[in-house]
């Protein structure tokens, strides 16, 4: 049995719904087969192999909370690009910003007046001073952690266990029968990773503490809800005994917002009153545009230009070419003027709201020891019961056989989630139609699955 259902049925469901999926297919099939050939893997990149349906469906166009394959199926999206269109596929006004910065050029490593608006915008929404452009928040996040080590003189960083903050080397380690080793799965790592990374589990302050106290840790970094496993919510009073164990220690403390800016208007930080030193958020911060931002106290700016006029000039380290590029600046500010508001917000969270009473409703309705938790838009579903605390629940609580055959049993019935962690976003142009679509077609496979 896993999470309350055999593996005959798993199986079984799986089986089914792959063959109906490729027997829906076809142009996809032929397509793909046709354009693979000059491909690692057959993808133009290798986490398109991660769905688990049995080949991905080639796009022919998305558009609000809608996307349609080349075989005409229309799904309705609730993966968003896994959170890069959290604000629905090609928004009117980044689509027009777009449009009009095309002819204007596309990059040129000078700002533009698109840029004086938004440095303004991000200090005005996210309440830090001190703002810096890049294009991935995996950069964003290395970035700050290289301020962070050159202002505090520390070598060492800080995770939790479970957390996911992009390709960042330092971050890739996990706790396995108590002790910390490097990622599993790694490619081409031939370094110890956990020689400069301390790692705790989430929500354990002591262990926080005892890890803090010798004072070598320049930056503690985390999302403030772990989103990249199963979610594993803050205990009340874990972010206060961060922040004050952090600044007990001289540690800096790093807010990484880019899943839980679904939290609402300025994301976590500013719905629940965080207060970082240094904060970074990618995804959908230009709408889909590729674009990340990561910002700093004026303490920490201070700082950051001593350690500048005491290092001798070269290469810092941090920047790419085509960072702070107009483009990304046209569409930054029309993603956070026009799209990022905060009647949009409360749409999607009351369409997220729906959406996880719905799916409890049918969890409990089919007696599954499964749980559903939320982060404002960001609702996902968890095969075991909950809630969890910590990285090393939330790894236990995984099904990957499990949650594979319910996803490609979505698809076959219209909707799509994101892989890898059941989750389910609602954008402003969600409906609420397709949110009690999603919440019938979750329902009839909880049916097959405890029948
Ligand atoms: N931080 C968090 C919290 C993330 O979830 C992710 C991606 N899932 C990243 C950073 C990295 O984003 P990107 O892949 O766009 O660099």
């Amino acid at each position: 049995m896993t999470a309350g259902i055999s593996h005959q049925k798993i199986t079984q469901l799986r089986a089914t719904e792959a063959q109906t999926y490729s027997a829906a297919r076809p142009k996809s099939k032929a397509a793909l087969a046709r354009g693979i050939a000059h491909f690692l893997d057959g993808v133009p990149m290798h986490w398109m192999r991660d769905w688990p349906m049995p080949f991905p469906f080639v796009v022919h166009a998305a558009k609000g909370a809608a996307i349609t394959d080349i075989d005409g199926h229309t799904l309705d999206d609730f993966c968003l690009g896994d959170t890069g269109s959290m604000f629905g596929h090609s928004p009117a006004p980044v689509a027009k910003a777009i449009r009009t910065q095309a002819n204007r050029g596309l990059t040129y490593m000078l700002p533009s007046e698109d840029a004086l608006e938004l440095g303004n915008m991000l200090s005005t929404l996210f309440g830090l001073p001190e703002w810096q452009i890049a294009t991935t928040a995996t950069d964003a996040n290395r970035f700050a952690l290289r301020v962070a080590r050159a202002v505090t003189n520390r070598d060492k960083i800080l995770v939790f266990n479970g957390c996911y903050h992009g390709a960042v080397d330092e971050t890739m380690v996990r706790i396995r029968n108590g002790k910390p080793i490097n990622r599993p799965g790694l490619a081409g790592e031939f370094r110890d990773l956990t020689e400069r990374t301390r790692i705790v589990e989430f929500n354990d302050l002591a262990a926080l503490e005892s890890a803090l106290s010798h004072e070598d840790v320049a930056c503690v970094i985390t999302e403030p809800v772990l989103t990249n496993s199963c979610m594993v919510l803050p205990d009340p009073g874990f972010h206060d005994g961060l922040r004050a164990l952090t600044r007990k220690y001289g540690t800096l403390l790093l807010i990484d917002e880019t899943h839980t800016i679904s939290s609402g208007l300025g994301g976590y930080t500013r719905v629940h009153g965080l207060l970082p030193d240094l904060f970074v958020l990618g995804k959908p911060v230009a709408g889909g545009v590729p674009a990340s931002v990561w910002g700093m106290t004026h303490e920490v700016a201070a700082r950051w230009q001593q350690d500048c006029d005491g290092r001798e000039p070269g290469y810092s380290g941090m920047g790419t070419t085509l960072s702070a590029n107009p483009l990304q600046f046209a569409a930054m500010r029309a993603t956070l003027s026009q799209i990022m508001t905060a009647d949009n917000y409360a749409h999607m969270e009351r369409g997220a709201a729906r959406l996880q009473s719905g799916i409890a409703a049918a969890i409990e309705k089919h007696a599954l020891p499964w749980h559903v938790t939320r982060v404002g838009a960001r609702v996902e579903f968890i095969c075991a019961p909950g809630p969890l605390h910590n990285g090393a629940e939330a790894e236990l609580a995984h099904a990957p056989d499990l949650e594979a055959a319910i996803q490609v049993a979505l698809i076959n019935r219209g909707t799509l989630i994101a892989p890898f962690h059941n989750m389910m976003l609602v954008s402003p142009a969600t409906t609420n139609r397709q949110i009690d679509r999603l919440i019938a077609n979750f329902s009839d496979i909880a049916q097959r699955l405890a029948a």
